[in-house]
């Protein structure tokens, strides 16, 4: 198959995100840009806290001697040790910067740990709806990525993931807080996950969105709870700096099989032609490993969202974290409703992007001026479909 027909065909199972994207910039030509409402991306609307601006000069003043050169491949130890204090201190495992490999993001991340762990035709499990990215990472790998349904609101289903591990499964990616339902994991639920999940199987838990919670809902920490886990973190959506790719994997030291698995994803950092981690970021987090941006605009978008929406009789529960509100659709085709919210000026990903049809996502990254603007077109867009019936008669 020519390079140019396989991409095509990968785009074509892939992003509603990028076809989103796409249709946007049409529209904008069409009504303007004042009258397109973009809840599509994920990109932090807000700027950096102040207090790593201030790192960034710091670090760039400071200018330590070869702080731009190759370094070891799993990153600078100073600041890998850094971050094991830190994990150590939240979880109350004796991390060390061995168990620390600074990454490109949490994609890096992820794509390291696959990269070491999957042979060709091995399985990695995907609970769905999922971000769509998961698909490609796996694959990317020679892996087979193995959707399975969550339960009640979006839970992880412990007795469905059982039933499709295989002597072939490799791995479980959790992602708590969820992209793109906003659940947060109960500790119930990860302990019970624990119990279920033998050798040679890892939990990749990815957790770009751990900071990003409402109503003071603290997330499980995962590490403490799953044996068999790796953890993918970055800082893209914690300090707003997503185009700067700076994360990493830490492996769990209650792994038996933890310092092969470190030497595999070291290697495996370095050959995917990542080599390290950016050099400059590495120092400006390790200055200030615990600032986040204020969550508080977020939430209040949630709520002004959800509250509007549920009173037009949309089904929109508020998510407990993460940039994403999941409403169902008013009518089982969801891709027929997104296109009713494009005569309105709104762009949203249908659920069917994230294997699970009859939903749509919005981004809360999206101006608060624009949320509030785009408000009459939703009310629109159900009247039009529903004309005043209660919407689940609608949909059955
Ligand atoms: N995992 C999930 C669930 C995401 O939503 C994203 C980005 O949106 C990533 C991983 C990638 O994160 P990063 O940009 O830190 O690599």
């Amino acid at each position: 198959m020519s390079i140019s027909r396989a991409i095509g065909e990968q785009m074509d199972r892939s992003s509603w995100i990028r076809r989103m994207f796409e249709i946007g910039i049409q529209l904008r030509r069409e009504r303007g840009a004042a009258n397109v409402f973009d809840f599509t991306l994920g990109n932090p609307d807000v700027e950096p806290p102040g207090a790593v601006i201030d790192a960034l000069r710091h670090v760039a003043a400071k200018n330590r001697p070869r702080s731009h050169g190759y370094m070891p491949n799993a990153g600078f130890p100073e600041v890998r040790s850094v971050m094991a204090r830190q994990l150590a201190a939240r979880t109350g495992l004796p991390f060390t910067s061995d168990d620390m490999i600074m990454t490109n993001g949490a994609a890096g991340a992820i794509n390291t740990v696959l990269k070491a762990l999957l042979d060709p035709g091995d399985e990695a499990i995907v609970l769905s709806p999922y971000f769509p990215e998961y698909r490609f990472y796996i694959e990317n790998h020679g892996g087979r990525a193995v959707m399975v349904e969550t339960g009640a609101r979006f839970q992880p289903d412990v007795g469905r993931i059982a039933r499709a591990i295989t002597p072939r499964t490799k791995a479980i990616i959790l992602n708590s807080p969820n992209n793109p339902t906003g659940a947060v994991y109960s500790a119930e639920v990860l302990r019970e996950l624990d119990d279920m999940v033998r050798d040679p199987v890892i939990v990749i838990c990815d957790e770009p969105y751990r900071p990003i919670v409402f109503d003071g809902v603290k997330p499980p920490e995962t590490l403490s709870l799953i044996r068999r886990a790796v953890l993918a973190w970055s800082w893209s959506k914690a300090m707003a700096i997503a185009g700067e790719r700076i994360g990493y994997l830490a492996i769990s030291p209650r792994l038996p099989e933890a310092a092969p698995l470190r030497n595999a994803c070291t290697f495996a950092n370095r050959v995917l032609g990542y080599i390290n981690a950016p050099a400059i970021w590495q120092w400006v987090v390790a200055e200030v490993p615990e600032v986040t941006v204020d969550v508080a605009q977020y939430q209040a978008k949630r709520d002004l969202l959800c509250d509007a929406l549920s009173a037009m009789g949309y089904e929109a529960p508020r998510p407990q974290g993460s940039f994403y509100v999941f409403p169902k659709t008013p009518i089982p085709d969801d891709i027929e409703f997104i296109g009713i919210l494009q005569s309105e000026g709104i762009l949203a990903v249908p659920g069917s992007g994230f294997g699970r049809p009859g939903y749509m996502r919005l981004s809360l990254t999206i101006p608060r001026r624009d949320l509030e603007a785009s408000l009459a077109g939703f009310g629109r867009a159900i009247q039009s479909v529903c004309g005043g019936v209660a919407c689940e008669t609608a949909r059955s």
